[in-house]
């Protein structure tokens, strides 16, 4: 717990790096140490403070929010940035995260009307904002580098289109992603969006960005940053929904809610775990894997086991398919009680000679105290539950949803509403969609009218050093 008026500092999960601001770490990855970055303490929420919340705008609450862990952004700033962000325009309503009850103790909360229609786009929204400011506070500039097979890609892009000091790099592997991503995407035709269509597969992408980025002499010339899920200002804005919904499906202080979150990289259900341990009345974050089940895993066994390629399976809920849950660090520093030799141990050691670790039988036992627990779910089941969800209450769910809404079903508790996160809309898995109730999801009109529209993407081949040529010729470091 903080005291009043003690700053906000970041520490390193691995203990080795020195507590910077919010601001320092906001463009940052990995601390130099090779940890991520995590509050030195959390804020208290206290019940009167939630309670006077109560009836706030989402931008609001996201102000307040983010004003008990930002101490070097004047408040008026952030409340500039926050309504910048969570628009109407950008959000297809003023409600920005609305709520679908189906009156059997669950309750959708829709995460995903942002410009690319996944729940990315509700941190990748404000992240572009505050990208922007911070760079013009410190007269610099960035150019973003990324590798995508479809969503954070497109996430980014929307969130850093036309602003100033920031130019995008996007790798794709061309002619793999969906028509929908396609048209998403290269139809983004501002000066400072470059889509480039590699010659390769997913993984030349990722290798390339690696490649790139390894060179730390081009890395630091260039400026070359990243807008990876490990960012914590990504994290921070997601926490907010966790307090929005319970704010929604409460009435009094104290009342308890459960999540149940579709989980890959860990980043959503890290929030939820921030926001538990400032003291919003969380009962049970239920993390809800695919086939990819890593996570389910560990909270079952008290192991965790690090995926190879061959066991990494592509699903009909892609982007959960992971191998590793990069944010998976950030809870385990709080297992460890935030003892960075204790991490460096596990992420360091362990990790790196056998691809896992098993917590000793004290740390399995503190697991439980963060009121975790979890489910996995498999192609057949999210069929079912598409199908079920459509036929029962006329509402349709993407195929990540829909792993989120199997896995809860088996933790409903009296009395406690189960919110399950809406990560993507249907239209995006519009097949699996069609195949499960016989529908097709109708696509927003904005979206809709992205067929039509001119796309304008660069091929090139898998090849690092070609690819620097292009960022040397139009990266932005005025
Ligand atoms: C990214 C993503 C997830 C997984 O979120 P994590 O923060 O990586 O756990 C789930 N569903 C969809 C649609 C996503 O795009």
């Amino acid at each position: 717990m903080t005291a009043p008026n003690v700053p906000t500092r970041y520490v390193s999960t691995r203990g080795g790096a020195p507590a910077v601001s919010f601001s320092d770490i906001l463009l940052e990855g990995l601390a130099p140490d090779g940890g991520l970055y995590m509050p030195s303490t959390y804020p208290h929420l206290s019940p009167e403070t939630l309670e006077s919340w109560r009836g706030l705008s989402y931008a609001e609450l996201a102000t307040a929010v983010l004003g008990l862990f930002i101490d070097d952004i004047p408040h008026e700033d952030i409340a500039a940035l926050c309504a910048s962000a969570y628009t109407s325009d950008a959000f297809g309503s003023a409600v920005i995260v609305p709520f679908t009850d189906l009156g059997d103790g669950i309750v959708i909360e829709h995460l995903s009307n942002g410009p690319t229609l996944a729940f990315k786009d509700m941190a990748m929204q404000l992240l572009g904002a505050l990208f922007e400011y911070e760079l013009d506070r410190r007269g610099t500039t960035l150019n973003i580098l990324g590798a995508t097979s479809g969503d954070t890609g497109s996430a980014a892009e929307y969130a850093m289109r036309g602003r100033e000091g920031i130019t995008v790099f996007m790798l794709s592997p061309a002619g793999r992603m969906s028509d929908f991503q396609q048209a998403q995407m290269f139809s983004l035709l501002d000066p400072n969006i470059h889509n480039l269509s590699v010659d390769g597969v997913f993984d030349d992408c990722q290798d390339i960005v690696k490649a790139v980025s390894g060179d730390l002499d081009f890395k630091r010339r260039m400026r070359i940053g990243t807008v990876n899920s490990i960012n914590w200002a990504r994290l921070l804005a997601q926490v907010v929904y966790y307090v929005h919904g319970w704010l929604a499906l409460t009435e009094r202080p104290g009342q308890f809610v459960s999540f149940t979150v579709p989980s890959g990289n860990f980043g959503n259900i890290c929030a939820g775990h921030v926001a538990r341990m400032m003291g919003l009345p969380i009962h049970r974050l239920v993390t809800a894997t695919n086939e990819n089940d890593v996570l389910d895993e560990f909270f079952r066994t008290g192991t965790y086991r690090v995926r190879g390629s061959s066991e990494t399976y592509e699903t009909s809920s892609p982007s959960m398919d992971i191998s590793k849950a990069s944010n998976f660090e950030r809870f385990i520093f709080d297992v460890v009680q935030r003892d960075g030799a204790r991490v460096r141990e596990l992420f360091e050691t362990e990790l790196g000679s056998r691809n896992g670790f098993s917590l000793a039988p004290d740390e399995r036992r503190r697991v439980r105290t963060f009121g975790f627990a979890s489910g996995r779910s498999g192609h057949g089941d999210r069929l079912t539950t598409i199908r079920e969800t459509w036929e029962r209450f006329g509402v349709l769910i993407d195929t990540h949803t829909a792993d989120g809404m199997f896995v809860a079903r088996d933790h409903l508790e009296e009395g406690v509403p189960m919110i399950v996160l809406e990560t993507a809309q249907p239209v995006k898995f519009a097949d699996v969609v069609e195949q499960a109730t016989g529908t097709r999801p109708e696509p927003p009109a904005a979206v809709a009218d992205l067929q039509g529209l001119p796309r304008r993407t660069v091929p090139m081949p898998a090849d690092a050093e070609i690819i620097k040529g292009y960022i040397t010729q139009r990266a932005s470091v005025g």
